[in-house]
């Protein structure tokens, strides 16, 4: 999911990356568990389980991969679903792991079927199976691989195939990060950066950023220009509240997109139930980036209801945008 960003947003997010479970904020009780793991797994000298981690973008899935490799002492190889085109693309990757080695899979979920197939035995046995020739000269011959970790990433991990699923030894869901959480990452990031930053800023850069570390770092780097050419360089309350305004995310930490969503429903749909595709056409974007990205966060503020029926939004939607909900809505 990281496709569209800018080489310096790259640089940015690398700069700002925890590199050890104690640099890493939230997600408690996941960390804990896997650092008993990761510890494990060390003492006994074996490569770590396959792991899974499946959550929206920007919770931490690539950076609690890289900080697991570094635990292990071990190197990350880092590729996504969609990348993985051939067999070969895959049988190129796995035979260049060292013992111990970690293959991250972003997007996991979009693995090419023939794909996955040949990922079965590799997790399983550390071995592959590879199809040379067709026809009547057609053999396979059995690659065996080092011990290795498959760690995969996923926004859906409802696409995922049972077989494939059923492959990891250890599942772990990232949630969403509340507040408080989010304020001391965004304070971390202004210490690395040796930007001045106020408690209560902080906090509203946090409490604005849909509950994600990737987004509040961005919305605070926006936030220190506006700090720099708006005042003396020190994020206050009063600038953080001029650049979140100015950036278009809403008091209630809403931002452009969430909001059209919100209001299409309501105002072309009569506040729905109304379909996926529908409202991504209505609102000009991807139904699948709907459904990964912004409605998991509806949802869970309250917006947003799924029925059988479609997307509903609900009497806090109306409140938000302000229009009176109609008389025989039933919530
Ligand atoms: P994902 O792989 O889930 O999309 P990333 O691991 O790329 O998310 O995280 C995006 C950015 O957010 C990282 O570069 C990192 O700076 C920051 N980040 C994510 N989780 C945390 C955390 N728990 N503590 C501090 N920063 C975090």
């Amino acid at each position: 999911d990281n496709d569209n960003f800018s080489p310096e947003e790259r640089d940015y997010e690398k700069a700002l990356r925890p590199l050890s479970f104690e640099d890493f904020t939230g997600q408690h009780k996941i960390v804990e568990n896997l650092k008993i793991f990761v510890q494990a797994a060390v003492k006994r000298g074996e490569p770590l389980d396959h792991v899974l981690l499946h959550g929206p973008p920007g919770l931490g899935k690539t950076t609690l991969s890289n900080i697991i490799a570094n635990e292990m002492g071990a190197e990350i190889k880092i590729t996504s679903g969609p990348v993985l085109e051939k067999p070969s693309d895959l049988a190129g990757l796995l035979t260049n792991l060292s013992e111990g080695d970690v293959l991250f899979i972003d997007e996991i979920h979009r693995l090419n079927p023939v794909v996955e197939e040949y990922l079965y035995s590799a997790m399983e046995d550390y071995r592959i199976d590879i199809m040379l020739d067709s026809g009547p000269n057609a053999r396979t011959i059995q690659i065996s691989l080092e011990p290795f970790t498959l760690i995969g990433a996923t926004t859906r991990s409802g696409l995922l195939t049972a077989p494939l699923r059923a492959r990891f030894g250890i599942n772990a869901r990232l949630e969403y990060y509340d507040a408080k959480l989010l304020s001391s990452i965004v304070k971390r990031s202004c210490n690395i950066m040796e930007a001045p930053v106020e408690d209560s800023a902080a906090y509203e850069i946090a409490r604005r950023s849909r509950g994600t570390p990737r987004i509040a770092n961005n919305l605070l780097r926006r936030t220190r220009d506006f700090a720099e050419i708006k005042g003396n360089g020190t994020i206050t309350m009063e600038i953080a509240q001029m650049a979140l305004d100015a950036l278009n995310v809403d008091h209630d930490g809403l931002d452009e997109m969430d909001n059209r969503i919100l209001s299409t429903i309501i105002e072309k749909f009569n506040g729905g139930p109304v379909g996926l595709n529908t409202i991504a056409t209505a609102c000009g974007e991807e139904a699948e980036t709907i459904e990964e990205v912004y409605e998991p966060f509806l949802i869970k503020e309250g917006y947003l209801k799924r029925t059988a029926r479609g997307r509903q939004a609900t009497l806090e939607a109306f409140r938000h945008l302000g229009i009176a909900p109609p008389q025989d809505q039933s919530q």
